[in-house]
Order: C-alpha cells, then sequence, then structure tokens
C-alpha cells in the first residue's frame, strides 16, 4: 500500500499557520513511508471561499517548502482538486445513498427546524435533530416533493449508543451517538457539505491516512458511518493538537498573527517558520531546537507527536529565525533573502506612487516609506499627545478598526475605506480626524504616505499587529473596558 496523505485547505480567507502546520505533519508522514502528499481545494462554501485566497494559500505553503505531488495547479491522476469542480460526483453519491436507504430527503423548513430544536431543548435533550425528528408524513412529503419545496439530503443516524472512533495518537474515542445529528450532505443548492465531499473525495483520492486538527474529532463518527454505508475502508485517522496562544486560548488572530503573508511581511525566513512549526508538540530524537524539512523528514515519527496543546510564541520563533539569518546565511544569501522579502521590484513598485508626490530627492524616500520596510513602528504614547480625543475614545477608535478589519472579506483600499467610513460616522468624526491616529498606528508618525494606502499595501495582519501594538501603548484595554466596547461594538 502506497501511504497517501492531503491537506484540504478551504480557500475562505489569509493562509493560515494552522494550515501549513497540518500541512507540514502530512507531508513528513507521506515522505517518511515513501509515499505521496497531495493537496485538495475544499471550496464548496461557494460565498466565503474566493480565487485570492486559494492563490495565497498554494503560495504560502510553497514558499515554505512544502512541495505536493498532486493538486489542483499541478495536477495528478484523481482529479480534479477544487472541490467545486466535482459537484457530479457528491450528487452520485448521495444518489446512492438515498437509493441505498441511509440518506434521505429533508423537505423541513427553517422555521420548523427551529421549532424542533426549541422542542428538544424544553424537553431537556440534546439539541442534534434525529431522523425521526425530521420525518413528516408520507402525503406531506409527497406534497411538497410535488410543488418543488427546496429540500437537503440527510444522512441516517443511530439514535442512541456508543460511536467508536480509532485515533493514531488518542487511541480509541468515544462518542454519544446521541449528540450526532442528521447530517446534511448535500445542500439545498446542491452543493456537498464538507462531510460528504470529504469522505467521497478522501477514497476516490486513495488517501490511506488523515492527519488533521482536533477541531474535527467530532465530525469523525459521521465520517465513519459514510465510510460504512458506502461499503469502503476508512483511512486512519489522527487528530493532531491545535495550536495555541502563549496564555493557552486557541490561536486566534484577535490576539495573535495567524496569517503566514503577516510572517513573511515581518521578514521571517521561511525555514525557519517551517522549523519552528515542525517544533509544534514534535521533537526530534536529540531534542535539538533547529533543524531542516530534510532533517525532519528523515526523522519523523507520528507517535512522538505530544498532545499537550503547542504554543505557538512569536518570541521563540524570532529567536530562531535570528539563529538562521546569523548562522547560516552568508552574505549572498543575506542579500537574497533581503530581495526575496521587500527589496524586489513587485514591492518597490507598489510603494512608488506613494512617495512620489512628496519627495525632491531619492534620499526622502527612506524617510517617507521606512513604514512598508519594518514591522511595529517604535511609537509612544506621547505621539498621540496631538490626537483631539480623549484616552478612552482613542483605544475605544483603535479597538473597534482592529475588529471591522478581521471580517473584511477582501483586503482592497475601497473595501477598507468603506469600513473606515462606516467608524468614522460612529464615532461622528471627520476621516481625517478618524484617521489621525490611525495614522500614527500605521505609518509611526503624524506625517507620512496615505495610511489607507499603507493600509492596503501592508496587509491585514500586519496592520492589525499595529494596530493592536499601539492599543498596547496607550495602555491597552482593561478588562471593564472590553465589557463595554463590545457591547457597544454589537450594537453598530
Ligand atoms: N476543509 C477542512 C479545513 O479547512 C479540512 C478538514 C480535514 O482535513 O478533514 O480544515
Amino acid at each position: 500500500m502506497t501511504v497517501r496523505t492531503r491537506i484540504a485547505p478551504s480557500p475562505t480567507g489569509d493562509p493560515h499557520v494552522g494550515t501549513a502546520y497540518i500541512a507540514l505533519f502530512n507531508l513528513c508522514f507521506a515522505r517518511q513511508h515513501g509515499g505521496e502528499f497531495i493537496l485538495r481545494i475544499e471550496d464548496t462554501d461557494r460565498v466565503r471561499s474566493t480565487a485570492e485566497s486559494e492563490q495565497m494559500i498554494l503560495d504560502s505553503l510553497r514558499w515554505l517548502g512544502l512541495e505536493w505531488d498532486e493538486g489542483p495547479d499541478v495536477g495528478g491522476p484523481h482529479g480534479p482538486y477544487r472541490q467545486s469542480e466535482r459537484g457530479d460526483i457528491y450528487a452520485e453519491h448521495a444518489r446512492k445513498l438515498i437509493e441505498s436507504g441511509h440518506a434521505f430527503k429533508c423537505y423541513r423548513t427553517s422555521e420548523e427546524l427551529d421549532e424542533l430544536r426549541e422542542t428538544r431543548k424544553a424537553a431537556g435533550l440534546h439539541l442534534a435533530l434525529k431522523p425521526a425528528d425530521l420525518a413528516l408524513p408520507e402525503e406531506e412529503v409527497a406534497r411538497r416533493e410535488r410543488e418543488g419545496w427546496p429540500h437537503v439530503v440527510r444522512m441516517h443516524v443511530p439514535a442512541s449508543g456508543t460511536c467508536v472512533v480509532d485515533d493514531m495518537l488518542r487511541g480509541t474515542i468515544e462518542v454519544d451517538w446521541a449528540q450526532v445529528d442528521a447530517q446534511i450532505l448535500l445542500k439545498s443548492d446542491g452543493m456537498p457539505t464538507y462531510h460528504l465531499a470529504n469522505v467521497v473525495d478522501d477514497h476516490l483520492m486513495g488517501i490511506t491516512h488523515v492527519l488533521r486538527g482536533e477541531e474535527w474529532i467530532n465530525s469523525a463518527p459521521k465520517h465513519q458511518l459514510l465510510y460504512e454505508y458506502f461499503g469502503w475502508p476508512m483511512p486512519t485517522l489522527c487528530h493532531m493538537p491545535l495550536l495555541r496562544n502563549p496564555d493557552k486560548s486557541k490561536l486566534s488572530k484577535r490576539k495573535n498573527p495567524t496569517s503566514i503573508n503577516y510572517y513573511r511581511r515581518m521578514g521571517f525566513l521561511p525555514q525557519a517558520v517551517t522549523n519552528y512549526l515542525g517544533r509544534m508538540g514534535w521533537s526530534m530524537p536529540d531534542e535539538r531546537e533547529k533543524f531542516t524539512l530534510d532533517e525532519m523528514m528523515s526523522h519523523f515519527d507520528v507517535q512522538r507527536v505530544s498532545l499537550g496543546g503547542p504554543v505557538f510564541d512569536l518570541q521563540k520563533l524570532s529567536w530562531l529565525n535570528g539563529l538562521y539569518i546569523r548562522e547560516d546565511l552568508d552574505d549572498d544569501a543575506f542579500l537574497k533573502a533581503l530581495r526575496d522579502w521587500a527589496f524586489n521590484e513587485e514591492y518597490v513598485r507598489q510603494i512608488l506612487p506613494q512617495v512620489r508626490p512628496r519627495v525632491e530627492t531619492l534620499s526622502d524616500v527612506m524617510p517617507l516609506a521606512g513604514h512598508f520596510f519594518s514591522g511595529v513602528p517604535a511609537i509612544e504614547e506621547g505621539d498621540f499627545d496631538g490626537v483631539k480625543l480623549g484616552r478612552e475614545d482613542l483605544v475605544k477608535l483603535l479597538q473597534f478598526l482592529t475588529w471591522r478589519l478581521e471580517t473584511v472579506p477582501a483586503w482592497h483600499k475601497e473595501a477598507l475605506l468603506a469600513e473606515v467610513k462606516a467608524l468614522a460616522a460612529h464615532f461622528e468624526l471627520k476621516m481625517k480626524d478618524f484617521l489621525a491616529p490611525v495614522f500614527i498606528a500605521i505609518t509611526g508618525s503624524a506625517a507620512s504616505t496615505s495610511v489607507m494606502d499603507a493600509m492596503a499595501i501592508l496587509g491585514s495582519d500586519m496592520t492589525r499587529a499595529r494596530l493592536r501594538h499601539a492599543i498596547a501603548v496607550l495602555g491597552g484595554v482593561s478588562k471593564k473596558q472590553a465589557k463595554r466596547f463590545e457591547k457597544e461594538y454589537r450594537e453598530i
């Protein structure tokens, strides 16, 4: 048997370090067994999936040196590797499940579903809706079908009992069937859900081992049942521990930069980031901290993964990155790293329109554009003295903007401008006054190039990291303030 592993990212945002982490472990597992590593794009969420996000994921995994053998860009014998192009395959498989009596069409309306959940809640039952709850009298089903009501396809699930799932790291995991709902397999628009598409694809793509984040454990019973229904062998499962912030909470962009774009923009070397990700819950047999991807592949042993939540610590990563720059890069390599990072034509070209109207000599460029070539600016509390806002409002403004920017679907100037305008209106400030503190937070000075352009060029995580830094410089947000802020923010 050839070992085949895969990474199956959903292209719905910035390329996440968690995706790279899981990709790395799948790659190492495959290579260690002389196997193959596949990249599949799970873009069944048509509203949130974007081509830009997909491209960023491919670019950043490649930047990290994590190459795949088959995928949407390199092809392969099991394609297409984008789920949006496999619609017929899922419809066909859903049909088979209906025919074999393992799935059913469900014509329930969302109001009815809410009611059913309410009834279960009132009776103190689990909220998971079971086939029996969803059933309608036969003639009613026939009527809704005749009248062309929208419907979904759901899978049958046992009403009670225990489901036992094997996991390479965790041994057996037991889940109470009562908690498992009659999962939707095909949505009313005919698109599959994650569960159906994932199982069908893993099977058809010959995946033998699934290493994925522990947040998917609850899906395992449904997947196991689908494999049984189809009569297919199930790949071996391995749920990896989630990456955590230093305070042990789940790594999230609210607290830390999570986008690989940020680490790239910040000037981390790809080999250092990959090395650091390899340290997340895993260690080399001799415990050394610095190792190459090749070394990791040849010493890899999944049983050495420890389940205690690995902490993704920026300071540690910076320390390791420093070692790489100082110890590994000779002058030529150092120069090349600088070029790859920001001193290249593509990046500098983006800066030219920003500085052109403001310079008399070329030597004016760097003082004006320094913030495009740095991390978080060295600002102090006093830098905000010229801003005519009380401390609380100042911090609130920066915090609200940070929150707003967490959810901008596409990172370009027009979209950012719309967010800023909406918030300026909320604060009853003119754009200029609203932007004054933002200017300082982002560019590090009160007079520089356009702040809106700077945010667009710097990208989401770097922008938000700078805003968070400014908030910290201003003394941060107390727990009490945070509560007040959140309430007000929700009402905007
Ligand atoms: N599309 C899922 C994700 O975004 C894949 C989960 C899995 O590996 O099964 O992580």
